[in-house]
């Protein structure tokens, strides 16, 4: 079912041509790997930059194409910016075989910024499982209890977890048919393709598809005005987060680390990676730092509490703070009632507010795009 459908997706598709080019959009190769799962399928189109918006009829046309083949219940097309804005013709992104000029793919792609939004923050792990979410989601709630206009995307595609974080069901809404309004709730703007698809539908998707979602997800949202959005980045340092990272116009980055973590490199990585493309690494939090008993109220150093200070100030990346391994974060994140936003008056939520003002003041104390000051070994 699965392969037939695909190619019938295809061959509907093979009836939109291209505005300006001589062609269909399948054979000019502006179609991605067409993935379709449980009746939904989702692709995307390569198209420049620059003709996004003019574009967007294609897009429908192309949902419509879709939703037209017997099974397909859903369709989520999205446009890939495969071009520099401004960057002339369309040019096919994957042409097809007969295609003699190959494009060629821009080395640094263009970072437009975000009207309206001050500064975009991403929080980053080198490995899943560290409490990066939690802390992303809490550090959220944290910037709008120091006052700030805050907001959370979910950028961690493969496993969206704000959704449950935040509690919030339901698909968003669009203001004028194109335009997305973020779910809310803590009074928290929230956005994530948790809410754009089922929870637990295997995202087998692609780079590209990845991207172009996760850029709509940013530009196509009525995020209003912002101070801050905290982008919940995938774990791990791979081709997609890379990429990510490229594209999307960071002030910064906060990388969560678990003690032993940074000494075992796996946080070194991701703080490579955003040396790489000059993105500046704010600062590092350690999280699960240390163990306070509830019976004894005793404190363990169940990891080896400080090693990420340590380890932090070995390479240069300042040291925003710790968060200790409690079963009240535990319980309170997996409720979908994060602590910062459950218990504003709590220790905890003291911590993550003082981590919010320390990123706060790492991002007011750098010029835009600066260079990193990481120094490696
Ligand atoms: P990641 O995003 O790195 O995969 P999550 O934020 O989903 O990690 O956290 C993984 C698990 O660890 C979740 O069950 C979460 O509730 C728990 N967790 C995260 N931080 C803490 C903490 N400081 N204390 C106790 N449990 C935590």
């Amino acid at each position: 079912m699965t392969d037939k459908a695909i190619t019938s997706i295809k061959d509907r598709l093979r009836s939109l041509t291209f505005p300006g080019a001589d062609g269909d959009i399948v054979s000019l190769g502006l179609v991605s790997d067409i993935f379709v799962s449980d009746g939904k399928a989702y692709f995307s189109l390569s198209v420049p930059a620059a003709r996004a918006q003019e574009l967007e009829p294609l897009r429908e046309a192309a949902e419509k194409a879709a939703l037209s083949v017997d099974g397909i219940k859903s369709a989520v097309v999205v446009l890939t910016a495969d071009k520099k804005a401004g960057e002339a013709p369309a040019q096919p992104a994957r042409p097809a075989q007969q295609t003699p000029r190959q494009p060629q793919r821009p080395q640094q792609p263009a970072k437009q910024e975000i009207p309206g939004i001050g500064a975009i923050v991403a929080v980053a792990s080198g490995k899943g499982g560290v409490g990066k979410s939690t802390t992303a989601v809490n550090l959220a709630l944290a910037f709008q209890a120091n006052g700030l206009r805050a907001a959370i995307l979910d950028a961690d595609i493969y496993g969206p977890s704000i959704p449950r974080l935040l509690q919030i069901s339901g698909k968003p809404k669009t203001s004028d048919g194109r335009r997305i309004i973020p779910m809310e709730n803590y009074g928290l703007k929230a956005m994530s393709m948790g809410f754009l698809v089922d929870e637990g539908t295997a995202m087998v998707w692609r780079g590209p598809m990845i991207q172009s979602a996760l850029l709509q997800m940013l530009r196509e949202v009525n995020w209003g005005d912002l101070d801050v959005l905290v982008v919940d980045m995938p774990p791990g340092t791979g081709d997609v987060q890379l990429t990510m990272a490229q594209q999307v116009p960071l002030a910064g980055s906060v990388i969560v680390s678990t003690p032993q973590d940074l000494a075992l490199l796996d946080a070194r990585k991701a703080i490579n990676m955003f040396a790489k493309v000059e993105i500046p690494v704010l600062g590092v939090v350690e999280n699960m730092s240390y163990f306070v008993c509830p019976d004894c109220g005793g404190r363990h150093d169940i990891f080896g509490h400080g090693g990420v200070r340590q380890e932090a100030e070995k390479i240069g990346a300042p040291f925003l703070g710790e968060i200790p391994l409690d079963m009240a974060i535990r319980e309170t994140s997996d409720a979908g009632t994060p602590v910062v936003a459950s218990a504003p008056d709590g220790v905890h939520a003291k911590a993550y507010r003082t981590i919010a003002e320390n990123v706060w003041n790492a991002i007011s104390s750098r010029k835009p795009r600066s260079a990193p000051e990481i120094v490696f070994e």
